[in-house]
């Protein structure tokens, strides 16, 4: 009897859980190479978001429809879509069961779930999203909302915050504070309203040569930038938030600092998905203890369990978390992953690169690549200065690098450029 079910379970060569932007390349790409009907996509979406637009979105530079598509439009043709969540890995088995239940085999299996936005981690949340003078970017609920409340705004204290947790796009919760704040002196209230960026970093950005430039921009723009402070909770019929001070370990003091709030931006802790959560309580040696896939931060293979590999931001992988690290992960994976489906070496390294075009204004962006030894930039100029031409690549060129490059298997991120562009004397 049991072995009737076993036989029945679907089983795939590949499976890859989450069709975002890690989940999407790599089907694309192994797609083609492998027999019809032998790799599958789970995901539980209905719509596909290029949410690098998001702050562009939130202030009012893009719409939400232009970054949006049907999943089923971008879930690679050939492929099976389960439409459905992970609610449990079974590595020791080879297989995941869903939400409804299904057990889904695998030869092998790519974990690409991205991040869970953790808004239930502050009281007070996520109800006070509907509220007057609250929004969001990362939310793509919420995210028109932002630049709605922009528009009904009249001044007075406007608090941008930055979480003490990951997050992906460690850029964005600033980027939405410079549009705000271009947008409050272009509607005549900059005079009347006081701008704070309350993060639980100790600096404004984490590699330095840009956080020096970012600092002249706050100092030069009146913004207020208090640092170690988290969000804990929000009182919306005082319009009160309240912070937690932290120590030099990003911990709690215990002490609070309470803010008075008319316009109030949150950026939401993050964390690993919920099934990973899980697998972390129950100590699998698929995740560490927070929930991070645990892949060797190079080649992105399993550590403990070899058919599983891991890219994006559900990654245990110390590089910043974004689309331009998927792209890069990207690389390695599709190299590595087809050396192991044909047993042999996995010699391709991902390198730790990312990259955040922190957009200071509608016109400029600071283009911030680095990796976590510091800056690893692909142009041969310094673009730490606010740059043009690198606004008009983040409007012009990166959404459709995302629609028609990466999640087509297509973008391998911009290495071979730096090289051509330095010569060949970078990596
Ligand atoms: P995602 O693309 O988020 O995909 C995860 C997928 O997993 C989703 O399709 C989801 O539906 C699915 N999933 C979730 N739960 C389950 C489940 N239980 N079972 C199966 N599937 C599941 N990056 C940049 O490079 N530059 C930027 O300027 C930039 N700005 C950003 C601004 C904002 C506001 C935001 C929110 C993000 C930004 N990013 C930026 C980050 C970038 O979007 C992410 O790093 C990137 O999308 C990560 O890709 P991923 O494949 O790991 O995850």
């Amino acid at each position: 009897m049991k072995l009737t079910a076993r036989l029945l379970i679907e089983h795939y060569k590949l499976l890859v859980v989450g069709g975002g932007a890690g989940g999407c390349a790599i089907a694309s790409k192994f797609v083609k190479a492998l027999p019809k009907g032998s790799l599958a996509v789970v995901d539980p979406a209905k719509f596909h978001y290029y949410q690098p637009g998001f702050t562009l979105v939130g202030g009012g530079l893009m719409k939400k429809q232009d970054l949006t598509k049907n999943q089923s439009d971008v879930i690679p043709s050939g492929a099976v879509w389960i439409n459905d969540g992970v609610n449990k890995f079974v590595p020791g088995k080879n297989l995941i069961v869903l939400n409804d239940g299904r057990e889904i085999a695998y030869d092998f299996v790519v974990i690409a779930t991205g991040l869970e936005l953790r808004y239930d981690l502050i009281e007070g949340f996520p109800k006070a999203l509907d509220t007057p003078g609250i929004s969001s970017i990362y939310h793509p609920q919420y995210v028109e909302k932002t630049y709605k409340e922009l528009q009904t705004f009249k001044g007075g204290t406007a608090i941008f915050t930055f979480p003490n947790a990951p997050i992906k796009c460690a850029g964005a919760p600033q980027k939405i504070c410079y549009l705000s704040e271009e947008y409050f002196r272009e509607t005549g209230i900059r005079d009347k309203t006081k701008v704070i960026y309350v993060t639980s970093l100790p600096k404004i950005f984490g590699v330095e040569k840009y956080a020096k430039e970012l600092n002249k921009i706050v100092q030069a723009r009146n913004i207020a930038v208090y640092n170690r402070q988290a969000l804990k909770k929000v009182d919306t019929d005082s319009k009160t938030a309240t912070f937690d001070i932290l120590d030099e370990n990003s911990q709690p003091t215990g002490k609070e600092q309470s803010l008075q709030y008319d316009f109030l931006h949150v950026a939401p802790p993050c964390s690993p998905i919920e099934a990973l959560r899980k697998a972390a309580a129950e100590k699998s040696p698929l995740t560490d203890e927070k929930g991070w896939v645990k892949v060797d931060p190079k080649t992105l293979q399993g550590v403990e369990y070899k058919n599983v590999f891991a890219i994006g931001d559900c990654a245990g992988t110390p590089n910043a978390k974004t689309a331009a690290a998927v792209a890069s992960q990207f690389k390695t994976l599709r190299r590595n992953l087809d050396a192991a489906m044909n047993n042999k070496t996995l010699n391709n390294e991902y390198d730790g690169y990312a990259s955040c075009p922190l957009v200071i204004d509608k016109k400029h962006v600071i283009l911030a690549e680095f990796n976590p030894q510091g800056p690893l930039e692909t142009f041969p100029w310094d673009q730490s200065k606010p740059s043009r031409l690198s606004y008009l690549m983040k409007r012009y060129l990166m959404p459709p690098l995302y629609w028609h490059g990466l999640v087509k298997g297509r973008w391998n991120g911009p290495g071979t450029y730096r090289k051509i562009f330095h010569l060949g004397m970078k990596k």
